[in-house]
């Protein structure tokens, strides 16, 4: 039971950076305000997560890594609109089962914070009352040393830290209201830093550089029978980027839509010197019913109704912008 266990968490979790977008949007839906993210040898020998937002109660840090443990559904229609960005209650549980996790947390009511390590989905021991400051710490360490194959498939520590880095990045661009940073153990320098209460192109130059940073211009669009709105900053025909740099928001989600990233980019070659790209962040609001919310957590694919409808829309409305006519 326990392989088999493990063989589907290495399945949900298949690289640090998927660990750490589970673990961002958990700190996000608990409303933090500062998330600190502390990496070793790529996050496989230790990724950390500190935030301040509401904690775990001590009551339910024994369950917290059971599968399917969520405190997002409130019933289960909910699994047909749900808003906020878990949605299985498989995340912790995976981790548990190909890493050791390490939970001390506290909420704003518990008089001091606790600690829970955490293994197969289950605690070790009791939990321990320690010192903590409000909010959650989740703290994972050699992530698949017990899984040969997984550990066997990751590239280099190096390039699994690009990768955490650009998942980081782009919730930092999503999120201008959240201070993030990204620091590897001992380093000083971090890797990212953002500022709480920023804002969007703030964080593109802080990020992306200013380059990037005096290259974009805000772009919106929206239809009320589609039932989808999008915002977000464009790079304008001016400004040619050396590779595309894309980041796409479907409420809230990092997502990956291929159909509408070829499309845009198809745009683009028009306006651009031949081998330049555009920078382009896209955040799109679509009714929650209309999007495929069974694919599974590894799939960053997502599809959604009114797809053609809705792609040609956001087309447009770039295009508008490139072109720079009002018709
Ligand atoms: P899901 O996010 O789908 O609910 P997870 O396995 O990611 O499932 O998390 C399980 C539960 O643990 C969450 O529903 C939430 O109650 C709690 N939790 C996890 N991370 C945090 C956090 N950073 N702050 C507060 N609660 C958290
Ligand atoms: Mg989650």
């Amino acid at each position: 039971e326990t392989v088999v266990n493990r063989i589907a968490a290495g399945e949900i979790i298949q690289r640090p950076a998927n660990a750490l977008k589970e673990l961002l949007e958990n700190s996000l839906d608990a409303k933090s305000s500062s998330i600190q993210v502390t990496v070793k040898n790529g996050g496989l020998k230790l990724l950390q997560i500190q935030d301040n937002g509401t904690g775990i109660r001590k009551n339910d840090m024994g369950i917290v890594c059971e599968r399917f443990t969520t405190s997002k559904l409130v019933q289960f229609e909910d699994l047909n609109s749900i808003q906020t960005f878990g949605f299985r209650g498989e995340a912790l549980a995976s981790i548990s089962h190909v890493a050791h996790l390490t939970i001390i947390t506290k909420t704003c009511t518990d008089p001091c914070a606790y600690k829970g390590t955490y293994e197969d989905g289950k605690l070790k021991e009791p939990v321990k009352p320690c010192a903590g400051n409000q909010g959650t710490q989740i703290i994972v360490e050699d992530l698949f040393y017990n899984v040969a194959t997984r550990r066997k498939s990751l590239k280099s520590p190096t390039e699994e830290h690009v990768k955490i880095t650009d998942v980081i990045s782009k919730y930092a661009v999503h999120n201008p209201s959240v201070g993030f940073t990204l620091r590897k153990q001992n380093d000083s320098n971090p890797d990212v830093k953002t500022s709480p209460n920023s804002t969007h192109v703030d964080n593109i130059r802080s990020i992306y550089g200013n380059n990037v940073a005096k290259a974009v211009e805000p772009v919106e669009t929206s239809d009320e029978t589609l039932k989808f709105s999008m915002k977000g900053y464009m790079s304008n025909a001016n400004h040619p980027m050396k590779k595309p740099i894309f980041l796409l928001f479907i409420n809230n989600r990092l997502v990956d839509a291929q159909g509408l990233r070829k499309t845009l980019e198809q745009v683009y070659t028009l306006y651009l010197p031949k081998g330049m790209h555009p920078f382009l962040y896209l955040s799109l609001n679509i009714d929650p019913r209309n999007v495929d919310v069974n694919v599974h957590p590894t799939k960053h694919e997502v599809h959604f109704l009114h797809e053609d409808a809705i792609v040609d829309k956001i087309k447009g409305a770039i295009e508008l912008k490139l072109t720079g006519c009002n018709a």
